[in-house]
């Protein structure tokens, strides 16, 4: 099964809205591996966001990310990483459809509420970037009959 990281961004924190978008992840089937709360500094957002250090918005980007603690969770299931994605909704807020995360909850491109990994190369970087080996959990639910069928587990 795939792995993916969703991160809980300052604004999700900050608007008390983490809660019911973990219950969106855990409705659709998806399985919580790792959770945990820190505050990011500008060494690992660097990192992170190196696709965007050059960027005029990115000192803005650093605080907006800096400004609380945010939750870094590891979600797993078939094709995990695209249907996070999918459930993640387009970067803007103002664009991103209704019924997406940022769709619903977001008015922003930069104050929009989750992270999530959008390459099977990204998310086992920003797994280990954010997780140690022995804070992801390699459980699975007794009873997958009703998430997927026999061929696709
Ligand atoms: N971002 C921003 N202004 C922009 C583009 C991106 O502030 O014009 C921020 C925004 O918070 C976004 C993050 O930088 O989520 C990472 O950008 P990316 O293009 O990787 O979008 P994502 O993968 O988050 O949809
Ligand atoms: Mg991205």
């Amino acid at each position: 099964m795939e792995k993916t990281l969703v991160i809980f961004k300052p604004s999700a924190i900050e608007r008390a809205l983490v809660g019911q978008i973990i219950t969106r992840f855990q409705q659709k089937g998806l399985v919580i591996a790792g959770l945990k709360m820190m505050q990011l500094d500008e060494a690992l957002l660097r990192e992170h966001y190196a696709h965007l250090v050059d960027r005029d918005f990115f000192p803005l980007l650093l605080n907006s990310m800096m400004a609380t603690p945010v939750i870094v969770m590891c979600l797993k299931g078939k094709d995990a990483i695209k249907v996070v994605r999918l459930m993640t909704g387009a970067t803007n807020g103002r664009d991103a459809l209704p019924g997406t995360i940022r769709g619903d909850f977001s008015m922003s491109g930069q104050e929009n509420i989750v992270h999530a990994s959008s390459s099977p190369e990204d998310a086992v970087a920003e797994l280990s970037r954010f997780f140690k080996p022995e804070e992801i959990f390699d459980w699975d639910c007794n009873d997958k009959r009703y998430i997927n069928s026999p061929d696709e587990l």
